[in-house]
Formats: structure tokens, sequence, C-alpha cells
């Protein structure tokens, strides 16, 4: 689940981490009277993207009354006028660090992440400290690591800062803990001026459902419908633009495929993935989604591949079958199926093809085979 600035930066201050002053200003209401005094300003759109500092999403403006122009000129930006607002005391910056803590896939741990050079164009900073970590770092951990991309004094000043964070990202279940930019002052102050923050949701269970509702309201936004009632079916589809609706199981498959998809000039429309991780036999509502995607006129083709190594491959070619045959399919099929031993107990790959090549279905082993024979139905 990821976080809107504004419920991130307050499960940092929860932590104790200092942010901006800041209040949510929403559809056409006026900041309070408590803001007039600020010494600057920022007004900052909610979105669960990055990026809104090149897209002109956040302004800033010196007196109270400048309030009104930076609304109207973000709102030009952006497609939605319902897009909360969040208004905050600009913050005098001296110099913009980046830094996170983030769990590093490949070693199964978290790591910290900190460049000398926050900012909007952070990618392109060469100078990167990676640091593992391992229990809870003391900041004499961290301190050599960065002493060569800060003064001694920063450097000390950004150890203890650091050290902080892994805890708060194991308190509060996160996959990414990311603020960009961290704001040093004049004053040697660290301010936190943005939070990019995800929380596992397999852990959202551990935390109070009812936390962070500008969040849960625009991540509810962007699901389309289809990708409602998918959720509601029992897995996970992501809808993308694209000519060739995809169905598989599991990230991973469908991650390849549609990497095969782009290498032979096809775009996937659809991707699809086990909901919390656990696998349940939902082939038939897949289809059903499917289906109606595949009914959008930009659609050329319909792909499937399954890889089963224990459910039965029979039980699978079964509800394929039904799907097929309840009514005309509204675009071409291909169907790739791989099998281990356990799941060919019923029915094996070759009789499988057979099955389907019977109701004049293209079927493959190979999904290379079966990609390239997609490609050449959509030209
Ligand atoms: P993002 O572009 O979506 O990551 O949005 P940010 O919250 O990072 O804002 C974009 C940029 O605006 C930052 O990199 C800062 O340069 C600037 N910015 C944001 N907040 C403040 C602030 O309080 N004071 C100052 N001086 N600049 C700010
Ligand atoms: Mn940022």
């Amino acid at each position: 689940m990821r976080l809107a600035e504004v419920d991130g930066k307050a499960l940092l201050r929860r932590h104790g981490i200092a942010v901006p002053r800041g209040v949510l200003v929403g559809v056409g209401e006026s900041p309070p009277n408590a803001t007039a005094g600020w010494p600057g300003f920022v007004l900052k759109a909610q979105l669960l993207e990055g990026g809104r500092g090149k897209h002109g999403l956040v302004r800033r403006f010196d007196s109270a009354a400048g309030f009104r122009d930076a609304r109207r000129l973000i709102l030009a930006n952006l497609d939605d006028a319902d897009t909360p607002l969040l208004l905050e005391e600009a913050v005098p910056i001296m110099r913009e660090i980046f830094i996170a803590v983030r769990i590093d896939g490949t070693r199964q741990r978290l790591e910290l992440l900190i460049a000398p050079q926050g900012g909007e164009n952070v990618e392109q900073s060469a100078k990167l400290a990676r640091i593992p970590i391992v229990g809870t770092p003391t900041p004499d951990a961290i301190f050599p690591a960065i002493v060569k991309l800060f003064s001694r004094e920063t450097a000390a000043r950004l150890s203890r800062y650091a050290a902080r964070l892994p805890e708060i990202a194991r308190q509060e279940d996160l996959e990414l803990l990311e603020i960009n930019p961290l704001a040093l002052t004049q004053g040697g102050n660290l301010i936190a001026c943005d939070a990019k923050i995800v929380r596992d949701e397999a852990a959202d269970f551990r935390h109070d459902q009812d936390e962070f509702p500008t969040s849960r309201r625009l991540a509810e936004r962007a699901v389309t419908a289809l990708e409602r009632s998918a959720r509601d079916l029992g897995f996970q589809l992501v809808e993308t633009v694209g000519d060739v609706v995809l169905v598989t199981s599991g990230a991973g498959l469908a991650m390849m495929m549609m990497d095969l998809l782009a290498d032979h000039g096809l775009r996937a429309a659809s991707f699809m993935d086990n909901l919390r991780g656990a696998p349940d036999e939902t082939m038939t509502e897949r289809l059903k989604i499917a289906r109606a995607l595949a009914e959008r006129p930009n659609i050329k083709a319909i792909v499937f591949q399954t890889v089963i190594a224990s459910r039965s491959l029979a039980d699978r070619v079964d509800a394929l079958v039904a799907w097929i045959t309840a009514e005309p399919l509204p675009k071409p099929l291909f169907v790739g199926l791989a099998a281990g031993h356990a799941a060919t107990r019923k029915m094996n790959v070759d009789a499988a093809i057979g099955r389907l090549q019977e109701l004049g279905v293209a079927a493959f082993t190979d999904p290379v085979a079966l990609v390239k024979a997609a490609a050449q139905a959509v030209k």
C-alpha cells in the first residue's frame, strides 16, 4: 500500500521525524487562518505518483494571498479537480539529500540508501551509498559509508538520523521509506520535505484499517471497474495499454509473457497475479474478465499461458473448453500449456493440445512459438 505524502508524513511524525507544518485543503476549501502567519508556503497535489515537481504539481509562494493562484496552476495540470492539496510551511532548504530504507530483495534484508544530491533529478546523481542493515545500526556503523559524500559534521548528523529509520520501517512493515528531499537547513536541521512510503500489504492486518484515509481513497479511485471485479473474484488484475489480452497466473509468468509479447511487437493489455501470494484456483474467473477485456475494439488477440506443477491439467483444460464453447470469443485465442508430472495424471499435454485443436484453437507447448503465432495473426 502506497501512502500519499500527507499520510507518509503523519507516519514519520509519529516516530519523531521532523516534517514541515502542513494542512490538507479539500476541494473549494480555504486554508485555515492559523496558516496565515507562516513565513512561506508550498502547495502540493496529493497523488500516489512521483515526479510532481516536474509536472507543475508543487508550487511555492511567499504570502498567504498566493494560495488561489497556486491552486489554479496546480489544478490546470491535473485531470481530476477532486485531488486533495497539502499546504505546507516552506522549508528554507540549504541542501537536498536523498535517503531511503528499502528491502534488498536479493539478500532479503533492509538496506539504507543515501545520496548527497536529492531533489527532482536524483536518478542522475552517480554518488550513492548503499549500506546493508543487520539488526539496528549504530550511527558509527553508518558514518564511514557516507563521510566522503558530506562534510564530517553533516555526515555525523545524517548518520544519527539514518540509524533511526530501519526500526521505523520494521515497526510499520514498510517495503520502502524514502525521503527525497531530506532538507538540510542553514541551522543544520534535517527536515523531511517529501515522503514516499510503501507498506507491505500482506502486513495490513497488523495495522489500523481506518488509518490513512486519503491514501485509501486515492488508491481506490485509481482502480478500474474491471480491476475491482477481478479483486472481488479473488485475483489481481492490472489493466495496461495494449493490444493483447494476456491470461496467466502468478506474477513471474505474467512478466515473462509481457516481455515476450513486447519482443514480438505486441503489448499486453492485462497483467494478472494471485491475491496476497495465495495461488487460489481462479481460472474460470480470470477467463470471465478476459472475455470482457477482449470485447474492446483495440484488442486484437487473447494469449493464454499456463504453467502447472501439481494442479490438474485436465481441470484447467475443462475450464478453458467450457469458456471457449459457452459463446463465440470476440478475438482469436492462442493457448500455451506447460505441465509438470503430477499435473498430467488425468490428461497429458499432447492430449490437451489435441482437445483444443479440435475446437479450432491454436495451442502450443513453447511460449515463444505461441507468441510468434499470435504476432503473425495480429499483423
Ligand atoms: P515530487 O517531485 O513528487 O518528488 O515532489 P517533492 O515533494 O519532492 O517536491 C518537488 C521539489 O519541490 C523538491 O525536490 C524541492 O526542491 C521542492 N520543495 C518541496 N518542498 C519544499 C519546501 O518546503 N521548501 C523548498 N524550498 N522547496 C521545496
Ligand atoms: Mn520528492
